[in-house]
């Protein structure tokens, strides 16, 4: 295990615990999440060694990767999600760039085929093997093992992650690297689940986007907006993701009470979107768009 001593984003060692929670999925290990009492920045606190971090994603169900079309559940996150592919794109359709794209961890590729069916030239980067293969054979497009784009800078109008950041292990690098490959005036869009929303704190240890141990980070609006800061990114605007709370709310009652509640779970979903949309909570997972400041 590696234990973390200083806050990553403002180098404090005013460190408290947040919480204990443990892999719901996986392993049943406890793991302690951390806050720093500086900057409200909370992570996961000790994270395991880099390579012992593939195990706990082994056997857990990411339809993401698999794109299985199976159960009822399954047939409606396909369908909730080729909505979300469509959110996504004119979002990033809507700045003023031109049309040159990374998304990164890109999964199956469903949203860069979209990206590339409207015109966009894409490129992604997905470390799980069989969703690479998977992407390159079913939409011809290049995908990319890891990061390590050396050779490219200034490539790149739009940067994507979705869901990937909370999931990096070499944080700052990977920002820095971020900046190295986004254009002058480009975009950075980033989805992380939001610490504060209200599924967030009805679920306390129970919530499943804590997703130990592979979730390293736990953003909130504050501390993202601090973190990138600190390397020369303003917060153009953010924006909440209204699917994500009736996932999470899924996936969290079955870790809390072994069941599908789903109309629990429907409930605590909208109340979350309820709560985003009119309180500072903010939704269950929120996109943040920055631009680099000065070149
Ligand atoms: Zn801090």
């Amino acid at each position: 295990m590696k234990k973390i001593i200083k806050c990553v984003v403002c180098n404090s060692e005013n460190i408290r615990k947040h919480i204990i929670s443990k892999d719901f999925s996986v392993t049943s290990e406890e793991f302690k999440i951390d806050k720093c009492l500086d900057c409200g920045f909370v992570f996961t606190n000790p994270i395991p060694k880099e390579k012992d971090l593939p195990k706990y994603y082994i056997s857990k169900n990411y339809i993401s990767h698999t794109n299985s079309n199976k159960s009822f559940f399954d047939k409606i996150y396909q369908s909730i999600r080729s909505i979300a592919i469509k959110d996504k794109f004119n979002l990033i359709n809507s700045f003023d760039t031109q049309n040159k794209i990374l998304d990164i961890g890109s999964g199956t590729g469903e949203f860069l085929n979209y990206c590339k069916l409207n015109g966009w030239k894409v490129k992604g980067i997905e470390p799980s093997k069989i969703a690479r293969d998977n992407s390159i054979k079913k939409y011809q497009f290049e995908v990319d093992e890891d990061t390590d784009l050396r050779s490219q800078s200034g490539e790149y109008d739009i940067i994507t992650m979705w869901h990937v950041l909370e999931h990096v292990y070499e944080l700052e690098n990977t920002i820095i690297e971020l900046k190295r490959l986004l254009k002058e005036n480009g975009k950075l869009i980033i989805a992380v689940p939001n610490l504060n929303s209200y599924d967030a704190q009805y679920y306390k240890k129970y919530w499943a986007a804590y997703d130990l141990p592979i979730h390293l980070y736990h953003f909130s609006k504050k501390s993202i907006t601090k973190l990138f800061g600190k390397h020369q990114f303003n917060l153009l605007k953010d924006k909440g993701m209204i699917f994500d709370s009736f996932y999470v709310s899924l996936l969290s009652e079955e870790y809390k009470t072994g069941k599908k509640n789903v109309i629990t779970a429907s409930i605590i979903g909208a109340l979350s979107n309820i709560y985003g949309a009119f309180s500072k909570k903010g939704f269950s997972s929120t996109i943040y768009i920055f631009e680099h400041k000065n070149r």
